[in-house]
């Protein structure tokens, strides 16, 4: 099973992807967290792109693709993979399509005032990377009606998981999230058309809380992989 999961910042690509590796049983690779790691282990490569991670801009597309190459040879990802915060760009795209082939790219669509509510609410542990949201959503934007309730840990401030510390990240407010999502719109989003063309693109609405979300998720998975 060869996955990518597509999404502007916020949409939880993170949180639905840890529980497709769970389910099927395959890595979880996350770019913006092999560039994390490099720059808490203060490597030469953490070193070179601190300012630009925590400035919300794009690394250096060969920095990037040397990590995922890197990763995706690691014995987990034999059995299949969920590329997260990967390719984005059309470059890293082309790149990716170099490596392997990719089978199904799930785009989560959630409009931007969700997005940005649900960014500036999200707390990440310090320790293991796990994700909590403590923003409550019910509201109705364009006709649909988005029901996303908070995702809090047991005890505020501390990860129900490892006991980690919850912190925000240095990139999670309101300036940087407008950089972000610059970004986004400006090198990941014709990633939807580059994948629409090779007919490997399904939009999910990001309408509900996870459990609903997930078992949709599933279910497409299933479907297009004839599961
Ligand atoms: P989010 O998905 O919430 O934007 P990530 O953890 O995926 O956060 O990424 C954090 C930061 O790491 C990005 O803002 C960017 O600076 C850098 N980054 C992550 N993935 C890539 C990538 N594929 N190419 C270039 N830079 C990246």
């Amino acid at each position: 099973m060869k996955l990518v999961i597509l999404g502007p910042p916020g949409a939880g690509k993170g949180t639905y992807s840890g529980e497709i590796k769970n389910r099927y049983n395959i890595a979880h690779i996350e770019a913006g967290r092999l560039l994390r790691q490099e720059i808490s282990n203060q490597t030469e490569t953490g070193k070179n792109i601190k300012e630009i991670v925590d400035h919300g801009k794009l690394v250096p597309d060969n920095i990037i693709i040397e990590l995922i190459e890197n990763r995706l040879r690691q014995d987990d990802a034999e059995n299949g993979f969920i590329l997260d915060g990967f390719p984005r760009t059309i470059n890293q795209a082309q790149a990716l399509d170099n490596i392997t082939d990719i089978e199904l790219v799930i785009e989560l669509f959630v409009p931007r005032e969700i997005l940005i509510e649900k960014i500036l609410a999200r707390r990440t542990c310090k320790q293991c990377g796990a994700i909590y949201n403590i923003a409550d959503i019910d509201r109705e934007i364009d006709g649909v009606h988005y029901e996303l309730p908070p995702l809090s840990p047991e005890k505020e401030g501390v990860c129900d998981k490892c006991g980690g510390e919850l912190i925000r990240r240095s990139d999670e407010t309101p300036e940087i999230l407008e950089q972000r999502f610059a970004t986004y719109d400006e090198q990941t989003k014709p990633l939807v058309e580059y994948y629409e063309k090779k007919s490997l693109l399904r939009k999910i609405h990001v309408t509900h809380g996870k459990e609903i979300m997930l078992e949709k998720i599933f279910e497409l998975i299933e479907k297009e992989l004839g599961m």
